[in-house]
């Protein structure tokens, strides 16, 4: 971890936005960045923005005078400027460090915002990937990958006003995974819990089915997460995608299920599954290789992930997703490649490949993060993946960063060319409204005029979301309401 050491004042936003952009970058980085003094001022006469800074870190010291003369530009509006103090101070402490990072000064969930934000401001492809790596930092390749999601994604962009997403939390799973931060209860101590929550959460959806019907919201696509809910016994997981056709009868609605955990897909999930439509189902191997699985704490083996493949494949469901994870403790670039060869036999439509971000809720502590494969040897394998992805057919089609991702990376969402998912896209890049329900369900209002978003998140826990759910419905609806008129 990277410590800093202020030896001057400096203000509150300087120090907020050092500390904030320290612990995202480069997690497993050591040293201690001593700042002499940081000054920023905006010239007077317009023309950009000038920053000088010194500081010392492990023993190196530098000097800085930088300036950002591009933000004069006059396609850019006055809040700009605020974003562009921020990003030059960003831009300081990278130089400070010495450090080149294949995101550069980024460290948002979502850098596709920051292209569509420039795109929208006017600028012409062309000059965004020159700004991408001239005043973001970004390497050419993050830069052109940027470009080549932003081109696949624009028939998404491009959907009806009315339509919305549907999202539902299923927060239990039968072991907890040690690298995981979801709303995920083992259902071994908490299976006590999942008739309220199930019976909080039927009301919830016949509450808000009735809700869209009556306001002109259309569905078009809804997404059972969590959580695994495939770990409900056959006959609530075949209630709850009955319950969950309340929303749209519509052939063409999107309606995916996560079947993270292999050993829960069993025959009569997925005859459930074909029963009520469900057309694109997600499971997760995170890497094929026993030892790990054990490792990362799951209670099945590789040979689960293929019985259950085969049996999803012999249902027919139009689109499987696979994930792998990128960086776990003791795995090799030799492990990770004999686990794509294998998930590119299988061929599924989408396959996302995370990589391992550490995060406070996961039971791994920071030196067993510290046990994965380096950061440039996990960057050069990432890159390579991608390539061959991309030559097997798949193209990218969504990502997303986390705070801490090792290596300065990113997760992305790979699809065969006409079978992207509909709401990886809205959810993920926030263009439409996605509508929340059940356990630790967030639901973010997008207004589709300014692109702001709001939220109300459900309770993460089952027994608080069983016992309080029915009574916080209208206040949820009034808050909605509010922001449809
Ligand atoms: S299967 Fe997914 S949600 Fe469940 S514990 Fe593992 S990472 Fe968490």
């Amino acid at each position: 971890m990277i410590r800093v050491e202020y030896q001057a004042a400096v203000p509150d936003w300087v120090r907020r936005t050092i500390d904030a952009f320290i612990i995202s970058i480069v997690p497993r980085a050591e040293g201690l960045l001593v700042l002499g003094k940081i000054d920023l001022s905006r010239e007077p006469d317009g023309s950009g923005l000038s920053l000088r800074a010194d500081g010392t870190f492990n023993g190196e010291h530098r000097e800085l005078c930088l300036e950002d003369r591009e933000i004069a530009d006059p396609r850019y509006q006055e809040a700009d400027w605020d974003k562009r103090r921020r990003e030059l101070v960003r831009g300081a402490v990278l130089d400070l460090l010495g450090l080149k990072l294949p995101w550069g000064i980024l460290t948002g969930v979502r850098p596709s915002k920051l292209y569509r934000h420039l795109q929208q401001a006017g600028f012409s492809p062309e000059e965004i990937a020159t700004k991408l790596q001239e005043v973001y930092r970004l390497s050419p390749e993050k830069a052109a990958l940027l470009q080549e999601i932003d081109s696949v994604q624009a028939p998404f962009m491009r959907a009806e006003p009315d339509g919305i997403g549907v999202y539902v939390g299923i927060p239990f799973c039968p072991t907890r995974c040690r690298y995981c931060s979801f709303p995920a209860y083992p259902l071994g101590t908490h299976g006590h819990l999942v008739a309220g929550f199930l019976r909080g959460l039927a009301e919830e959806i016949r509450f808000f089915a009735e809700f869209c019907r009556n306001n002109g919201l259309r569905v078009q696509t809804v997404y059972v997460g969590g959580g695994t809910p495939t770990s409900l016994v056959p006959g609530d997981f075949g209630r709850l995608l009955m319950a969950l056709r309340a929303f749209s009868t519509e052939d063409d609605m999107e309606f995916t299920v996560e079947a993270g955990r292999p050993e829960t897909v069993t025959p009569e999930h997925l005859q459930a599954c074909l029963d009520w439509g469900v057309n694109r189902i997600s499971v997760n191997p995170q890497t094929l290789h026993d030892r790990t699985l054990q490792r990362i704490g799951r209670c099945h083996t590789s040979a689960d992930i293929f019985a259950a493949v085969a049996r999803v494949r012999e249902a027919r469901i139009a689109v499987l997703n696979m994930d792998l994870i990128a960086g776990s403790p003791g795995e090799t670039t030799r492990d990770l490649d004999e686990t794509l060869d294998q998930i590119l036999t299988l061929a599924p439509e989408n396959l996302t490949i995370h990589t391992l971000a550490p995060k406070r809720a996961a039971q791994w502590d920071e030196e067993q993060f510290q046990e994965g494969m380096a950061d440039p040897e996990l960057a050069d394998w990432l890159e390579q993946a991608g390539q061959r992805i991309r030559q097997a057919g798949w193209r990218p089609y969504y990502l997303y960063r986390q705070r801490r991702i090792m290596a300065n990376q990113e997760n992305i969402g790979y699809a065969v060319p006409g079978r992207e998912s509909l709401y990886n896209i809205w959810m993920m890049e926030e263009t439409k409204t996605v509508l929340g329900l059940g356990g630790g369900a967030i639901t973010k209002w997008v207004d589709q005029r300014t692109g702001s978003v709001e939220r109300w998140s459900n309770p993460k826990c089952p027994a608080t979301y069983g016992q309080r759910i029915s009574a916080s419905l209208p206040e949820k609806a009034k808050w909605l309401r509010a922001h449809l008129n």
